[in-house]
């Protein structure tokens, strides 16, 4: 009838719709090479304490496009969820992951450094999610609680009681786990009482604006009292400028990351960066 044809037509006859929809499939096949073509990498940031010691590791990945270069993972990782990819991809970035902080354990310098992994929903919600964290522990020989792995506030509030008894089943591997972006979701307090996370991440759109933004420093605030009252550690992202990182230390926010420490880097330049910490 007319409403479905006049949607057809459009779709049909849209030539900038029709690009996009090219863009999106060329992609996809792209996405699909990449990973039996190892164009994936893992770049790593540093999170350090008050005295800007090491304390631990961001795991970002990239994807080493063949023509177009580095691709930030927001211009892919959507459409790897859309399509299932993250599933393979996810658990790549795990076992890579697992092997940097087996690596890490036979030296005396980075012995206890934490490596942190993002987790998509799609991945987490998988059956045997918890299974394939604890074989790829197994198989690495890393030490489980140096792993760690960030969640969302979105992810979490999908299903919370199923949430809550996966993050209990990975945290009995020795697992700890952060909420990645903490503050621009919907979560309430009685759910972020009831998760088992070890550590809350203030996202960097309220430390963008620290000191000064009166509404940022006041969730900055609250966001810091909540977790040292909920014994949780509390770490700042996008960490820029000296002026930020005084008013966090200020306000009782113990650890950092961000480009005033260093940006993601690849695992080369950060044995550079160890050796000079
Ligand atoms: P995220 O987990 O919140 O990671 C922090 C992002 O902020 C990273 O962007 C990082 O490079 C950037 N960043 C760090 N310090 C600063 C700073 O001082 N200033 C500014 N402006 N930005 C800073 P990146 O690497 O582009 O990653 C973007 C997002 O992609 C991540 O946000 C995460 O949600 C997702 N992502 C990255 N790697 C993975 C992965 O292995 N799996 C999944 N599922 N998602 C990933
Ligand atoms: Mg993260
Ligand atoms: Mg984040
Ligand atoms: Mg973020």
């Amino acid at each position: 009838h007319a409403k479905n044809s006049g949607r057809n037509t459009l779709r049909f006859f849209d030539p900038a719709m029709q690009a996009a929809l090219d863009r999106r499939a060329t992609l996809e096949s792209e996405l699909r090479q990449a990973l039996k073509g190892r164009q994936f990498r893992l770049h790593y940031q540093p999170q350090v304490d008050i005295e800007r010691r090491l304390i631990g590791v961001e795991a970002l990945l990239r994807w080493q496009h063949p023509q177009r270069g580095m691709v930030s993972p927001n211009d892919f990782i959507p459409l790897a969820e859309e399509t299932g990819l993250i599933l393979p991809i996810g658990l790549w970035v795990l076992e890579t992951a697992c092997e940097l902080l087996k690596h890490w354990q036979g030296n005396a310098r980075t012995r206890g450094v934490q490596v942190a992994v993002n987790v998509s929903a799609r991945q987490f919600r998988q059956l045997d999610f918890a299974a394939q964290v604890q074989r790829v522990l197994e198989t690495s020989g890393a030490n489980p609680a140096l792993l760690k792995l960030e969640l969302t506030e979105s992810l979490v509030l999908e299903d919370v009681e199923n949430t809550i008894a996966k993050m209990h089943a990975i945290k009995a591997l020795g697992v700890q786990f952060s909420m990645d972006d903490f503050g621009t979701g919907y979560s309430s307090l009685s759910y972020l009482a009831r998760l088992p996370l070890d550590q809350l991440k203030i996202d960097q759109s309220f430390v963008r604006n620290l000191p000064g933004r009166k509404n940022d420093e006041t969730i900055t605030r609250t966001i810091i009292t909540m977790g040292q009252g909920l014994a949780m550690e509390v770490i700042a992202e996008g960490v820029e400028t000296e002026a930020q990182c005084v008013f966090l230390e200020e306000l009782g926010c113990r650890v950092y990351q961000g480009y005033l420490f260093s940006r993601p880097l690849p695992a080369e330049a950060l044995d550079a960066f160890i050796a000079g910490s």
